[in-house]
């Protein structure tokens, strides 16, 4: 068994997580969420500071705007839609005879207006569009939402559905990579006091296909995405528990965001994957919070 099957079982054993019978889509024991929860206290305690405007969206987005973002066109492999029945009585009649039969239900179901969210920040950008032109110090905004990416695996650090807390910002070139090398430090520092060794690297994203590969050695060769990666089952194939994204000004064109003097806006991301960092956090101090050493017990809940 490789290590990463054996370190799902073991938490599924453990009860950490709860197996649903689908790769990647877990229940979270109570233990497992006081852990995340911990955390992102850990975090409003670091980011606190900046004074972020709190958004909360549910993991859905309008599909209007998923169409707008592009992302059909990098990342369809990663992508869910919400379909829904919207039959009358007789197709509601052949759809529970498919059912019967063991055939495919699915097929008659039809695209309703929301998309399961791919990224925290997707909703944001037009939503803060929608207001005008940005403040005079541009923006900052606090973001947390499930997301949904189709990637089954039995990488208990891969799931289907997890959250990602974010914060983004939008200004101008200078205010936007500023942001992006605070965290980058601010990140460093978390998990060190934590008790996790990390290393920053450049990345990019999984883009898709042929053409996906040039768009992958771009955004490589610019530096516009870095992960911070700590092991999680595996030394040798790290684990990217956070990511820093620089967009330089493509979704301030793409939005209509605007600084207060009317130039387009600059904007980056930088994200937690919170349950990667969790994972992180029961692979490298073991999966009883109570053993953990003290230092860490008293970062995360002192
Ligand atoms: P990877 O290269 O591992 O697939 P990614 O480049 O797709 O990650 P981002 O799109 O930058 O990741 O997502 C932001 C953060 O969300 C990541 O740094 C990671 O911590 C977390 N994340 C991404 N995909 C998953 C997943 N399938 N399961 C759990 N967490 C994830
Ligand atoms: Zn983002």
């Amino acid at each position: 068994m490789d290590m990463q099957t054996s370190f799902l079982d073991r938490l599924f054993e453990k009860g950490l997580l709860i197996d649903t019978g689908v790769d990647g889509l877990y229940g979270r024991s109570g233990q497992f969420e006081d852990v995340i929860t911990a955390f992102e206290r850990l975090i409003d305690r670091t980011g606190g500071i900046d004074g972020a405007e709190a958004i909360r969206f549910p993991p859905g987005i309008n599909r209007a705007h998923f169409e707008k973002s592009g992302y059909m066109k990098s990342f369809p492999q990663l992508a869910g839609t919400v379909h829904s029945f919207c039959g009358c009585e007789l197709d509601h009649i052949n759809l529970l005879k498919c059912m019967d039969e063991g055939d495919d239900w699915t097929k008659e179901q039809k695209a309703t207006d929301i998309v399961l969210t791919p990224a925290a920040c997707y909703p944001l950008y037009p939503t803060i569009a929608k207001r005008g032109n940005l403040p005079k110090d541009g923006g900052l905004y606090d973001i947390q939402s499930y997301c949904f990416r189709h990637e089954p695996s039995k990488d208990p650090a891969r799931q289907q559905l997890f959250r990602m807390r974010e914060y983004v910002r939008m200004g101008t070139e200078k205010d936007v990579t500023d942001f992006r090398q605070t965290w980058m430090d601010r990140g460093v520092k978390m998990m060190e006091t934590v008790g996790l060794d990390v290393e920053i690297d450049v990345a990019n994203d999984p883009f898709f296909g042929r053409a996906g590969k040039m768009l992958a050695n771009n955004q490589r060769d610019q530096n516009l995405k870095f992960e911070l990666l700590i092991p999680v089952t595996s030394a040798a194939n790290k684990t990217a528990c956070m990511s820093f994204n620089y967009h330089q000004d493509a979704f301030g064109t793409k939005w209509g965001l605007n600084l207060d003097n009317g130039q387009v806006a600059h904007t980056a991301c930088v994200g937690f994957g919170l349950e990667r960092i969790a994972l992180a956090l029961f692979a490298k101090h073991g999966l009883d919070v109570q053993e953990w050493p003290a230092t860490v017990r008293e970062t995360l809940w002192g």
